[in-house]
């Protein structure tokens, strides 16, 4: 058993100032808090790094305040794609779902593929059929689509673009994906990414949510990573791996991991996002090259912390 336990999750990394278009930075805090508290909850009781970080996006998910489950974004044609990954440190077994509709929890229909562990991604019908097997919630379209998503839709389309979540038409970016990252009391290291994925995106669009070593990757020996930006900008760039990379092959905690992480991004794609970050030793840690990144902490069981800058 390890001395303790560690816990990170995020909500989207993006400008600040456009938290206020759907909801409040108070309403931010409070629903990253009330979930640190309850993942907390669970590692000290032994629970699982997967388990923990299935069981906070599931409620990330069931938030309509943010980009993945109920409330996410919308495709070209008004409807909810989704996409969900996560990955083990101990064994580096992954499960992934992408473009699914009317799954409620992604991320736990992702577990199922993990489990089963013949594949490591379905898509599309296929994944729905695979829902069903495995007695998967599911609801009606109705369910995941919001009044706020619906103008957003409607923003993004009069303006001809394709944007991220909560982006308003103009420059700055504010993105919505959600994530976790835990380390449990056996220093087992798990990594789980949910995300409705980019407004107005061409339907059958991919990103790098489900693509273990782009917008997720865990490994025991490097660290646990879950990522949040332009998609296409971090499957280029293989993201999450690079940062696991720079952890196996330089030596570096998850703050240099993480910084580094994203000065490559920065470099290379002009790359646009954030991402949160635990290593082997239980350090978190976070970086974004937005202005803001929601997101919240428990390193090594202390006390909780909630940040949106
Ligand atoms: N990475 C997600 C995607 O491109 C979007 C996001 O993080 O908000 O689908």
């Amino acid at each position: 058993m390890s001395q303790s336990y560690s816990l990170i999750i995020h909500g989207g990394a993006g400008a600040l100032e456009d938290l206020k278009y759907e909801a409040s930075e108070a309403e931010f805090r409070k629903s990253i808090i009330a979930i640190l508290a309850a993942g907390r909850q669970r590692l000290e009781n032994g629970e699982s790094a997967l388990d923990v970080v299935e069981y906070c996006v599931n409620l990330l998910e069931d938030n309509p305040l943010y980009n993945a489950g109920k409330g996410s974004v919308l495709n070209e044609n008004a409807q909810v794609e989704m996409d969900a990954a996560l990955m083990n440190g101990s064994d580096l077994r992954a499960g992934a779902v992408t473009c699914v509709k009317n799954v409620k929890n992604p991320i736990s229909l992702a577990r199922q593929v993990l489990e089963q562990g013949d594949h490591v991604m379905l898509a599309g019908e296929g994944a729905l059929e695979f829902a069903k097997f495995c007695q998967a919630t599911l609801r009606p379209d109705e369910y995941f689509i919001t009044p706020a998503r619906l103008k957003q839709l409607a923003e993004a389309k009069a303006a001809g673009r394709m944007t991220l979540d909560h982006e308003r038409i103009k420059p700055a970016q504010k993105l919505g994906t959600v994530g976790a990252v835990a380390q449990d009391l056996n220093g087992n290291l798990a990594a789980a990414t949910s995300t409705g994925g980019l407004v107005n995106k061409r339907w059958g669009r991919v990103g790098d949510t489900p693509v273990v070593g782009a917008g997720v990757f865990a490994d025991n020996e490097t660290c646990g990573v879950s990522a949040t930006g332009y998609g296409e900008q971090f499957l280029r760039t293989v993201f999450a791996k690079t940062i696991s990379d720079f952890v196996y092959f330089k030596g570096m905690d998850a703050a240099a991991a993480a910084t580094a992480g994203i000065q490559y991004l920065v470099a290379k794609v002009n790359g646009e996002g954030g991402v949160i970050v635990i290593d082997k030793a239980g350090r978190c840690s976070a970086a974004q090259s937005t202005s803001g990144l929601i997101h919240g902490w428990i390193e090594l069981g202390g006390e909780a912390h909630c940040k949106l800058g």
